[in-house]
């Protein structure tokens, strides 16, 4: 009877349009990036949207960070300027996903490279090398490092791998996990968490953002190694970011990235890692 479409479901056909288009044009810039070619089309680059100082999505709109300033440099190597870099954020617990499923051409989002992980992606890099710490409120005097976490209660965020550590070597510690740090923040702000761990240079975002809200105690308890994230075994592409990297460390504009980004949080410049063989 009703061969015609209703409004509902022409609204319906609308909608799924809607959201069709934008997934479209994400398969489009990630497909095309692998060969590094410019040519005015986009690249889909995913990072952090709420990690001060590293990944930040500002009020604005605008990008700022360490990883941001690394992203846009190695795709100004790959043939990309910045007006043709679309940002896609990519929480810890999607980075394989997006990855393997083309949403995004590579990622430089404080993504460890793991043994774990290289089942499934491949990494360039290290351009940054931190460790795993502790972030507590200022008048907390109880936590004073990895020894004293016993019957408290950590935040960190899932798929990451300081929340994996935390789970394997700490049974005694209590797990809150979010999808973000900034949850975890909102958290020990609030005072439903004892305290925050991930990543030092993370930690001293999040501290510097807040002037004499928290402080990080103890001394880092693992090594992170930060890679960019890619497209398993595509070598061209590894190869072509490893060079932007290298040049973008023996220009000095690496140095200058991690002054301005990370400067303000009080940490100094260590000299660029190796990069992998
Ligand atoms: N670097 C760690 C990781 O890749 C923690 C930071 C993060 O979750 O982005 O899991």
């Amino acid at each position: 009877m009703a061969s015609r479409p209703t409004f509902s479901s022409r609204a319906v056909a609308a909608l799924a349009l809607a959201v069709a288009l934008p997934f479209a044009a994400t398969a489009c810039g990630g497909g095309n990036s692998g060969g590094g070619g410019g040519g005015g089309d986009t690249i889909v680059i995913g990072t952090k949207f709420d990690q001060p100082g590293l990944g930040m999505k500002n009020p604005d709109g605008t990008m700022s960070g360490f990883d941001v300033d690394v992203a846009t440099y190695v795709a100004g190597e790959l043939g990309y300027a910045p007006d043709k870099i679309e940002w896609k954020e990519s929480p810890s617990s999607q980075r394989e996903n997006l990855i393997q499923n083309g949403q995004v051409s590579f990622i430089a989002a404080t993504y460890s490279i793991t043994d774990a992980r290289k089942e499934k992606v491949s990494f360039a890099g290290p351009y940054l090398i931190t460790g795993q710490s502790l972030l507590v409120r200022a008048d907390n005097n109880d936590i004073t490092g990895k020894a004293s976490l016993e019957g408290k209660i950590l935040c960190s965020v899932s798929g990451s791998t300081p929340a994996q550590k935390i789970k394997d070597e700490y049974p005694k510690v209590q797990l809150q996990q979010f999808d973000t740090y900034s949850a975890c923040i909102e958290s020990i702000k609030n005072g439903a968490v004892d305290a925050v761990t991930t990543d030092e240079v993370i930690l001293a975002g999040y501290a510097a953002q807040s002037p004499g809200t928290f402080k990080i105690v103890g001394e880092p308890f693992s090594e992170e190694r930060y890679g960019i994230g890619l497209k398993k075994d595509d070598n061209e592409l590894k190869t072509k970011i490893n060079d932007a990297l290298k040049k973008m460390e023996d220009s000095g504009a690496w140095k200058a990235a991690f002054d301005k980004n990370l400067g303000p949080a009080g940490i100094t410049a260590p000299a660029p890692p190796p990069l992998d063989k």
